[in-house]
């Protein structure tokens, strides 16, 4: 079982998109997988996160509140832990062996201001949260449950594979479109 399921937070131009292939034919189930978690994140509401986002001069506060309600959503119950790297890309990650959401920000991160900075770890938040969610699956009896676990078996990390492998999974396409979404939620909230 590998270690850590990890988000490179590399941005693509078009017509290179690692795993654009398999999000085109997979698009439809990924969306169903997805989708009710969405809906219920929307139902559920995250007043909380906005107004600790304005209230506060940091993102932790509000990045909180976003794993509180997520956990509640997904129902899950992982740690989340914060480290600083001085990589420029450090890999956040979530981790099988303690159950623990490790979310990396990195030095370089204070360029960015606070609502770019926010959305970015909501992002990061959502996604490993989700691969949470899914090892949860993985060992159960759900539908999903085989697929999960021959995945996390075969877990292809972007060092180890080229970046297209790593993207062509369903663990990583679903926490992908997961983040986007909540990530699409909470900006259009701001920006009202
Ligand atoms: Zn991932």
């Amino acid at each position: 079982m590998n270690e850590t399921i990890g988000n490179t937070g590399t941005k693509e131009t078009e017509d290179n998109v690692p795993g654009l292939k398999f999000w085109e034919s997979n698009k439809e189930e990924i969306k169903e997988v997805c989708r009710p978690f969405v809906s219920k994140f929307k139902e559920k509401g995250y007043d909380k996160v906005l107004s600790r986002l304005q209230n506060y001069d940091g993102v932790e506060p509000a990045s909180n509140a976003l794993y509180s309600i997520l956990s509640d959503v997904l129902d899950i119950d992982p740690e989340m832990k914060y480290e600083s790297s001085f990589e420029e890309k450090p890999r956040s990650s979530y981790s099988t062996n303690d159950n623990t959401v490790y979310i990396r920000t990195s030095i370089k991160d204070s360029n960015l201001n606070k609502n770019e900075l926010a959305l970015k770890t909501f992002n990061t938040i959502s996604h490993e949260m989700f691969h949470a969610y899914q090892y949860k699956v993985a060992n159960s009896n759900e539908e999903r449950a085989e697929l999960y676990k021959q995945e996390f078996y075969g877990y292809k990390t972007p060092e180890t594979e080229c970046k297209y492998g790593y993207a062509s999974q369903f663990l990583e396409m679903e926490a992908m479109f997961f983040a986007y979404n909540i990530e699409m939620i909470i900006s259009d909230a701001i920006k009202k």
